[in-house]
Parts: structure tokens; C-alpha cells; sequence
């Protein structure tokens, strides 16, 4: 018999009228589980509930939000190969990614356990005589998480553990096709001591639950990980309705190899950068931007390096590449290696649809070569395994094209030369940018996120993750 999953409102595991099945992508015919689906009224008692308990978690001592947070921050690492394969199994990373992913969710948990003692304030003379002024910190309120389905336990964590840290409560939506980990998270949470209401679980689909949140009165800020079509629409609900709001979302990630590129490191940032997790990341390197002069070395080492990588089930040993997560997102990727050709672009390599031991949505990494600039294919955020390559006549038509974009997530650059590394770095236009390292893979402890189209509001993660989950006081005061 199939597992039943329930959500989790007010301190109880609660039932809903409806539930979905939660699919193996390496494998259709294997249901991880039945995940309850929320109603707008779950979702309005999950909101109540957070609200009722926000006075007195925003006033306890930070030691108690230290222990919990380091309590889950220990169990998701002790955990974390069971985690890492739960998370393969329902979302089709490799198992060693997936691992990965669960230890940085525990990580992630044990830096906010710490950040609950280190809450600083200022105080300063005042311009006035005789008078004290004070800033300090203090929690926004009721937190709504709304979080993507490819990485569904580290983004889940990089935001419950801060807005937990900072004395917030928590209703949390997860993405529709990864409950699982979700659903794992929270039984963690519960187990390590979270009182009633103070994190509520509320599964379901962004029109009811998502929706719910963002118009809700008594929710009070929304951070929100997913794509751009869907965070512009809640940017505008989140402003009719004055919630302080943050915004994550999409890329579409330069890498730019220079002509005095190491190849090898080239070959490796581009490949791992594509099309590692599938190219299922918000900051996959899917433009390679690359000079004339390695330009036919790098896509023939690139192409070889592709041949030597096994597409298979995720959770098998030897597995290089997952399966995409979804028949839509399938879809959506074979429609851009479609219109990619259409417009002129070479595909050199993939980009075909796999059969393997068991039905699932097996795709070759594509790779497409002579692409301009302007091709829907360069400018479009495809979330798939495949990545375009555009030629460029000198490092500076590379940076050109490398910041013509709607995105600014993330940029990278391959070079030996100081000069164009430190260039580079000052010049482009993303919120992060990586030397001779992939676009994606970056650090728990310091701040993630993006410009221009990608990113709206304070960043999230290390210290600056306070930005967003806390207000500024300031006080003043004459002695009496
Ligand atoms: P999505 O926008 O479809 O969904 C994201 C979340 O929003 C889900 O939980 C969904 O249920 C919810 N949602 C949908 N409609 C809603 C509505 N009307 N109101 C409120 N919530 C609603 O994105 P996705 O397909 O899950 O994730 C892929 C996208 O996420 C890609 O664009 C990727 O680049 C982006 N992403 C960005 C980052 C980052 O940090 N910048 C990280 C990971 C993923």
C-alpha cells in the first residue's frame, strides 16, 4: 500500500480532502508516496496558527532557538544519506548530489543555530544632547516559504532556519512534485521541540496555498524561490497587499572561456556547470560564451566529455546525469532543442530522448553550437540539460555578450590572465561571479542571489539572510 503523508498545522499532523502522488522521475511506475494537498482553508489555519504563536517565539530566549535549530541541523546530517536518497529518488539528482544537498541543509540549519546568538544592535550618541539612540532587530512576523522543486531540501532550509533563527513564524509551501523531502524536513523540526504553531507544513498547489499566503493580512513577508512568470505575478499581490517580499528566480548563467583558458578546467566548469543536476539549477552555465581562438578545441573536448557521462536512473551507482524531474518540464526542454534548430543554431550533440531499465524521462544532454546572441535559445531560461555555445572575437565582445541578458544570477569566467579575471569580476552583472570555477556550486555562509531580472530584495543566506527576516528599530532616549 502506498504511505500517506499529511500536512502539518498548528502542532498536528492534519489531513486533507485531497491528495497527490509523488512520482519517481527515473522510474513512473515507482510512487515514493501520497502527499495531502492543502486547502485555502488548511492554508488560513496554518497562517492563524503562526500567527497566534509569533508573540511568544519572537520573545524567546535565543538559546532555545539555538537548540532546536542545532538539533536539526545535527539530525539532517546524521541522516544524510537516507535524505540524499529520498531526495534523488523524488526529484532525479545523482545520489551523491542528492547527499550532498542534505548535508547542506544541515549545515545550513547549524550556521542559523549560531546566528541566534550573534544578533548585534548599535548604540550611538544622539545629535541632540543628552539622548540615546539605539537600533536594533527584531522579527518581521509571519513568514510564508514558497520554494522551486530542484533543490528541495537546501532551499527549504536556507529559508525556515533564518526566519526560525530570527524569532519568525512559519508557514511553509513546497514545490508540488518534491512534498518528500518536504514532509522529512518538517518531522525533523517537529521531533526537535518546534512549539505548537510556530512551523506549519501547508503541501499543496501555488494557485490555493502559494495564493493564500501572499494575500493572506496576517502573513507578513514572502520569500519565494521559482520561476520569473511566477514571482512577477506574486511581486504584484505581495505590493497590492504592503507584505515585505523577496524574490529568487531564474538564469540564464554565461561561462566564458577565454583563449588562455586551462582547457581541461574549461571543459570540466562548462560540462559540471550545464549539465550537472540535469542543468536543473537557477545558476547553470547554460551560455558558453568562448573566444575564437580555443573556441574548436573547446567544443570538440566538451563533446567528448559529454560521450563519457552516464544518463541513468538517479540513485544507481555510476549514474552522471538524472532524469529530467517531469513529462512537463521534458516538454518544455525538447520544445527549445526544437526551436533551437529552428533558428538557425547547430545542435552538435544529444539532445534525443534515452530508454533505459525503467520508464522514465530520460534526456541526452544537448549541446548546440554557432548561436547568436539574440536566439531564443541564448536568452530563455530552458532548466534542462543543454547549453549553447556563441563565439566571440576578443574578451571584450565576451563580457558584452556575457551581460546582455534579462538575468544577473550568476557568471563565470575561465582564464589564466589576472587581468581579465579581476576585469571580469568587476564587471559583470550578475550577484555572483566564479574564476575557473562552474557558475553553479557556491557556499552556505555568505550571500546568494542576483541582479537585474533573476533576483527582487534583500539576499539570502550567511549574515546578510537578516536583511529580509528582520526589521530595524531605532529608539531614542532621555534619561529620566
Ligand atoms: P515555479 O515558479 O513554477 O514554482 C515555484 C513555487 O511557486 C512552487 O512552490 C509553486 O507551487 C509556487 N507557485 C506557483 N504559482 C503560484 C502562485 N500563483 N502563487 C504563489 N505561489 C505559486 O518554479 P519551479 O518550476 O518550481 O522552479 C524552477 C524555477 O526556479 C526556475 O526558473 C529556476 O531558475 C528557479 N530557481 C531559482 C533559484 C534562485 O535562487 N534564483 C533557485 C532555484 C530555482
Amino acid at each position: 500500500m502506498t504511505s500517506q503523508f499529511k500536512n502539518y498545522i498548528a502542532g498536528e499532523w492534519r489531513e486533507s480532502s485531497e491528495a497527490a502522488d509523488n512520482v519517481n522521475p527515473s522510474n513512473t511506475r515507482d510512487i515514493i508516496g501520497q502527499y495531502a494537498r492543502a486547502t485555502a482553508a488548511d492554508a488560513e489555519r496554518a497562517i492563524e496558527a503562526a500567527r497566534a504563536a509569533f508573540p511568544a517565539w519572537s520573545r524567546t530566549s535565543p538559546q532555545v532557538r539555538h537548540d532546536i535549530l542545532k538539533k536539526v541541523g545535527d539530525e539532517i546530517l546524521a541522516r544524510k544519506e537516507e535524505l540524499g536518497q529520498l531526495l534523488a529518488r523524488e526529484e532525479g539528482k545523482t545520489l551523491p548530489e542528492g547527499i550532498g544537498e542534505a548535508a547542506r541543509a544541515g549545515q545550513i540549519f547549524l550556521f542559523f543555530a549560531a546566528e541566534t546568538v550573534r544578533m548585534a544592535g548599535e548604540k550611538l550618541p544622539s545629535v541632540r544632547p543628552g539622548i540615546d539612540v539605539e537600533i536594533t532587530r527584531e522579527p518581521v512576523g509571519v513568514v510564508g516559504i514558497i520554494t522551486p522543486w530542484n533543490f528541495p531540501i537546501a532551499i527549504p532550509a536556507w529559508k525556515i532556519a533564518p526566519a526560525l533563527a530570527y524569532g519568525n513564524t512559519v508557514v511553509f509551501k513546497p514545490a508540488d512534485l518534491v512534498p518528500g523531502c518536504a514532509h522529512a524536513l518538517s518531522e525533523i523540526i517537529v521531533r526537535a521541540g518546534i512549539p505548537e504553531g510556530v512551523f506549519n507544513l501547508v503541501m499543496g498547489r501555488g494557485s490555493v496555498v502559494g495564493d493564500a499566503f501572499v494575500r493572506h493580512a496576517h502573513v507578513d513577508a514572502i520569500t519565494f524561490t521559482g520561476s520569473v512568470p511566477t514571482g512577477r505575478k506574486l511581486a504584484a499581490t505581495c505590493i497590492e497587499n504592503m507584505k515585505k517580499f523577496q524574490l529568487e528566480m531564474g538564469g540564464k548563467n554565461p561561462l566564458v572561456v577565454l583563449d588562455d583558458a586551462d582547457l581541461g578546467t574549461a571543459v570540466e566548469c562548462a560540462v559540471n556547470g550545464a549539465y550537472f543536476s540535469t542543468g536543473q539549477r537557477c545558476t547553470a552555465s547554460s551560455r558558453l560564451i568562448v573566444t575564437e581562438g580555443i573556441h574548436d578545441k573547446f567544443v570538440d573536448a566538451v563533446t567528448e566529455r559529454l560521450k563519457s557521462l552516464v544518463i541513468d536512473d538517479a540513485v544507481k551507482q555510476g549514474t552522471h546525469i538524472g532524469p529530467v524531474v517531469d513529462q512537463s518540464q521534458l516538454d518544455q526542454d525538447l520544445s527549445y532543442i526544437k526551436i533551437g534548430q529552428e533558428e538557425g543554431a547547430k545542435l552538435v550533440y544529444g539532445g534525443e530522448l534515452l530508454n533505459r531499465e525503467n520508464p522514465g524521462f530520460y534526456l541526452a544532454p544537448a549541446l548546440f553550437t554557432e548561436v547568436k546572441n539574440s536566439m531564443r535559445v541564448a536568452r530563455e531560461e530552458i532548466f534542462g540539460p543543454v547549453a549553447t555555445v556563441t563565439r566571440a572575437k576578443s574578451y571584450d565582445e565576451a563580457l558584452e555578450l556575457a551581460n546582455d541578458t534579462m538575468f544577473g544570477l550568476a557568471a563565470g569566467v575561465c582564464t589564466t590572465s589576472l587581468k581579465y579575471a579581476t576585469h571580469f569580476k568587476r564587471n559583470s552583472e550578475a550577484g555572483m561571479v566564479m574564476v575557473n570555477l562552474p557558475t553553479a556550486g557556491v557556499d552556505y555562509h555568505v550571500p546568494f542571489g542576483g541582479r537585474k531580472g533573476s533576483s527582487y530584495g534583500p539576499r539570502e543566506q550567511g549574515s546578510y539572510a537578516k536583511e529580509f527576516y528582520t526589521t530595524v528599530k531605532t529608539a531614542y532616549t532621555l534619561p529620566g
